[in-house]
């Protein structure tokens, strides 16, 4: 037997208590204390969900102004909540632009309802994260229950489609580019997740291979293909029509030239709704043409998917049910106010070309793990606030605030033509918004004339957004015309917003003659 004296005395461990407040902040308190601490944060959603949005924005604080408010260093110490909820008042909250005013033009987002606010706290509160079925549960039924409902517009019955959430638009486009371009190497034998880009290029024989998009794509495409070790080199950028559209001629000259040359045609990419001016692609003519030349089709319809609510303007998006990929973005569309991005697939399997495999932190159950789709690791339940908004709205009656957005942009498009002042870009919108120009002083390409009609619609924007009552935006176009553009987007605004924004731009339309 071994003497007790053996044994080294036990080390003097005096356990570290936390102090009071960091113990409470993560231990669950009486509702009471719960309530108090919640009291300071509706207050201020109320101040701002309440605040009127129709009337001039504060005028702007120079940006230096602000910023020398949040250049302070981090705090040794733990500050009390409500000192911070009061800077949150004093300094943040004046200098947010309110994206619900009915005046609000600028951006492509819908506005977030009051229950898009809400629900926002309650997917912080439930804290699922759909990354693993273990760490989500229901979470994991929500998220693909959405996902079903939106393959459902997109692709309507087909069995096979399937889809993921993504941080937004641009991830999609992102993600769409990359499974397309593994499918596309591996449907020519080979594995690029196996041999990397270059060898399973030089596998297929081919000398490269080609994108092709429009110039009127979002600039996320670009990016894409660039980040996708494709370079510009790989991107066949197609002139657009005098809508906007993807030339097809140019297109199909583009798909016959990479085949001749070598390289492998992999992905036609396709915009319903450009965040220019909102033109539709011609959807099936150039899948048509795609699939002549054997390459597949993505539909970034990030914008126009809205469409797909609407069953007075849906059938502008026919064909879409034939793409490869198609991103819709549920947190422009629904008004979520929440990074929600939609990635949808006409066959799921492709979604398994990502290249990622189970994180293997939790028993792998009988239901999959959302994680292995998605380019993001741990997020938040995001898609329970558009779960939450399409049962509150219904397909009818986000149809119908698509149907008025429609028409605020064909009300203002009508008051815009008829004051003679302004040329349109197009001519009729095609979705719920448009751009627009002064008409230009002297017809006919003389130097100097396109700098010169710059810089009178640029004045003519500076002088609006002086007033401070609109918000507008403005988007050059790629032969370098500078174009005002209005977005309707705001379920709030109404014909006399309308008015009031074509009178204004009237006004200063005159007076810049
Ligand atoms: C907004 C938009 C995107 C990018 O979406 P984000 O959600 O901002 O990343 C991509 N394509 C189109 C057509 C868009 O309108």
């Amino acid at each position: 037997m071994v003497p007790d004296t053996a044994l080294p005395s036990a080390p003097d461990v005096s356990f570290p208590e936390l102090p009071e407040a960091l113990r409470a902040a993560f231990e669950a308190q009486p509702e009471d204390a719960v309530r108090a601490r919640l009291e300071g944060f509706v207050a201020l959603t109320l101040q701002r969900l309440r605040a009127p949005t129709s009337g001039p924005m504060p005028p702007p604080v120079p940006a230096r102004t602000v910023a020398l408010t949040f250049d302070g260093p981090l705090p040794d110490q733990g500050q009390p909540v409500e000192h911070i909820l009061a800077d949150i008042a004093a300094h943040v909250m004046p200098h947010g632009r309110d994206k619900r005013a009915p005046t609000w033009f600028a951006q492509l987002d819908v506005p977030p309802t009051d229950i898009s606010v809400f629900s926002g706290l309650l997917i912080r509160a439930l804290a699922q994260d759909p990354i693993t079925f273990s760490s989500a549960r229901s979470g994991t039924f929500v998220e693909q229950q959405v996902l079903r409902w939106l393959t459902s517009l997109a692709f309507p019955d087909t069995p096979t489609a399937g889809g993921c959430f993504t941080s937004g638009g641009t991830q999609s486009n992102f993600q769409a580019l990359l499974l397309l371009r593994n499918h596309c190497l591996l449907r020519a034998g080979a594995d690029v997740n196996a041999l990397g880009l270059f060898e399973a290029l030089t596998r297929t024989g081919h000398r490269g291979m080609r994108v092709f998009a429009s110039e009127a794509s979002h600039p996320s495409i670009f990016a894409a293909v660039r980040q996708l070790g494709l370079g510009d080199a790989g991107l066949h950028r197609l002139p657009a029509d005098g809508e906007d559209r993807v030339s097809l001629e140019a297109l199909e000259a583009a798909l016959a030239g990479a085949r001749r040359e070598g390289h492998l045609p992999a992905v036609v990419v396709l915009t319903a709704g450009t965040s220019g001016v909102g033109a539709v692609d011609p959807l099936r003519a150039g899948m048509r043409l795609a699939r002549e030349y054997g390459a597949l089709v993505h539909v970034d319809a990030a914008h126009g998917s809205m469409l797909l609510f609407s069953q007075r303007h849906q059938g502008l998006l026919d064909g879409l049910q034939d793409a490869d990929t198609v991103t819709l973005d549920p947190h422009k569309v629904l008004g979520l106010n929440a990074p929600l991005g939609g990635l949808l697939v006409r066959d799921a399997r492709l979604l398994t070309l990502l290249g990622k495999s189970s994180l293997g932190y939790f028993v792998a159950g009988e239901v999959a793990d959302l994680g292995e789709v998605t380019l993001d690791g741990s997020r938040a339940l995001n898609s329970l606030g558009a779960w939450l908004l399409l049962r509150h709205f219904g397909r009818d009656g986000y149809g119908r605030l698509v149907d008025h957005l429609f028409a605020l942009a064909a009300d203002f498009t009508r008051r815009l033509r008829e004051s003679g002042l302004f040329e349109l870009f197009p001519e009729a919108p095609a979705m719920n918004l448009l751009a627009f120009r002064l008409v230009p002083k002297a017809r006919g390409p003389r130097p100097g004339d396109l700098a010169r009609e710059n810089a009178r619609n640029e004045a003519l924007l500076s002088r609006l957004l002086e007033g401070r009552r609109f918000a507008a935006s403005c988007y050059r176009h790629a032969s370098g015309r500078l174009y005002l553009r209005a977005v309707f987007i705001n379920p709030a605004s109404r014909p006399e917003h309308m008015a009031a924004l074509a009178d204004a731009l009237i006004q200063l339309g005159r007076e810049a003659e």
